[in-house]
């Protein structure tokens, strides 16, 4: 009788390629088998050579599922051991899925052993961190649709709308194609892409680019093929992710306690709110000294709090204090009259407090709210022409926490054109057209800029969709999508126009 339980088959994961990335389990079941079955085509053979001058070594690319499973019983009820090698790790794209489900209908028992997944030796080629701080939480392991086709909602242009880190496999048949869909799914034409050829090979080779040249130059090099690992995702770039917060110094977690002085984590803004009029509302004892703390780096502040904690905060001059169920009536005073308005409170309240103030995009003040302690600082109302972005990120700054921005073009690392009108001090004429053309700017299409050249290099430089026009000449070659004048009339029945003055 054969102690199946002993005699298990096992799926091992032999890593990307390079010999040395095998588990010593793996190193383990190889030294042990009696019979290799193992992915020809993708398995570096030199991991066989720790095998036993008596093992059968077999490539499962020249057999059938049912031939596999039929040489793995007719094996293991000899007593003798199965090893079936996958290429990275078996759980991705291995088919051993299949293998198992004819295994449990046959009762052969089986262990699985992972691997080092092409993906990680991949990130290791690049040193790129696929999870980056402020960019990508997030990594998408995915295939192209090809002779496999991908479930509904799955398709590459549905995944690219989340802007996360996307790992892809099996897609190196049509670059062009790929590119295409992620583009149309939401990536910008410069979002980085990177592809690594046979990572952890002795040959393998990087390229980098963005989804706008990565086809050509992979077309340039032939650096692609079967063993290719293509990662797009702007985690790619090191100079746009922000600094983790288990490392920051601030960030109190388990094993270690935040150090209060230390910087804060978002690069310093201009200081542009310190001179703003801005009012600044708490209700608790906590929220009324971070709201102290908040307006002594501003200038030109006002603090307001409820009459309950006059006595503790009445030496704070120039604090105003409202009575028992005023606080709306404080609002409705004070809603035109500040730039500004920094409440320190819970966000519910906030968005019922103003809800009936709220008129429109290009005249409400910046809204920004922030827990009592100063922890998080949310934009929540005129992000760009108001801008409450910036005073999020001013907040944040002064009282150490972090900024929570969520307009799409802040996300993407794009310049607003109605946010770089607020900072530059100029005026949008139909502000109307803010909605369609930053929508262009966050598609990567076409737009030409008539603004002075120094604010465009400011800006808009590294864009390759962007151009710079130096007079309306220039206007009729360029088959833009979209117009960004400033200073001049430009009437056109087709394009559409922001214009700025
Ligand atoms: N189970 C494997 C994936 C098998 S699917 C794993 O975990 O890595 C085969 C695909 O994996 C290839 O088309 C390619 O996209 C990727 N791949 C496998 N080995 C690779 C390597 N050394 N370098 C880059 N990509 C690789």
């Amino acid at each position: 009788m054969i102690d199946m339980q002993n005699n298990k088959i096992i799926f091992a994961g032999a890593g990307p390629g390079a010999p040395d990335l095998i588990t010593l389990r793996c190193l383990k079941a190889i030294e042990d088998a009696d019979l290799i079955i193992y992915a020809g085509s993708l398995v570096n053979p030199e991991v066989l050579k720790y095998s036993r001058k008596s093992c059968r070594i077999i490539d499962s690319a020249k057999i059938s599922l049912g031939e596999i499973i039929d040489l793995m019983r007719k094996t293991v009820s000899r007593g003798e051991k199965v090893l079936r090698l996958h290429t990275g790790d078996p759980a991705i794209y291995g088919a051993i899925g299949e293998q198992m489900t004819e295994l449990d209908k046959l009762k052969i028992p089986y262990e699985v052993i992972p691997g080092v997944s092409s993906v990680f030796a991949s990130a290791a080629a690049l040193k790129t961190e696929l999870t980056a701080p402020g960019v990508s939480q997030t990594v998408i392991l995915t295939r192209q649709a090809g002779r496999t086709p991908v479930p509904h909602g799955q398709e590459i242009a549905n995944l690219a709308r989340h802007g996360a880190t996307m790992a892809i496999f099996l897609s190196s048949g049509d670059v062009n194609g790929l590119v295409e869909e992620l583009v149309r799914g939401g990536y910008s034409p410069d979002t980085p892409a990177s592809v690594v050829y046979r990572a952890s090979w002795k040959d393998e080779e990087i390229t980098r680019g963005t989804l706008n040249d990565i086809d050509s130059k992979l077309k340039k090099t032939g650096f692609i093929g079967r063993q290719a690992m293509i990662i797009v995702g702007n985690a790619l770039d090191r100079d746009m992710c922000g600094k983790s917060l288990l490392y920051d110094e601030r960030f109190t977690h388990g094993y270690r306690k935040a150090v209060k002085t230390a910087k804060p984590v978002f690069p310093a803004t201009t200081n542009v709110f310190s001179n703003r009029k801005i009012a600044i509302y708490a209700i608790t004892a906590e929220g009324a000294e971070t709201a102290i703390k908040l307006s002594s780096s501003i200038k030109s502040s006002k603090v307001f709090l409820p009459f309950r904690q006059k006595d503790k905060f009445d030496k704070n001059s120039g604090t105003e204090f409202f009575g028992e169920g005023k606080f709306d009536e404080v609002l409705a005073r004070t809603w035109n009259k500040f730039e500004g308005h920094i409440f320190l409170m819970a966000t519910g309240i906030v968005v019922r407090k103003i809800s009936k103030l709220v008129d429109s995009k290009t005249s409400d003040p910046a809204v920004v709210v922030c827990d009592q302690k100063g922890n998080f600082a949310i934009s929540l109302l005129s992000g760009h022409i108001g801008g409450a972005n910036r005073l999020a990120k001013f907040a944040a700054e002064a009282l150490g926490g972090q900024a929570v921005v969520t307009t799409a073009t802040d996300v993407q690392n794009l310049m607003a054109f109605d946010e770089m009108a607020s900072i530059e001090g100029w005026k949008v004429v139909n502000p109307e057209k803010i909605k369609v053309l930053n929508s262009m700017l966050l598609e990567g299409r076409k737009i030409g800029l008539m603004i002075p050249r120094d604010i465009f290099n400011k800006y808009y430089s590294s864009k390759k969709n962007l151009s710079f026009l130096s007079s309306p000449d220039k206007i009729s070659s360029g088959n833009f999508d979209g117009l960004v004048i400033r200073g001049k009339q430009y009437k056109s029945s087709r394009t559409p126009v922001l214009l700025l003055k």
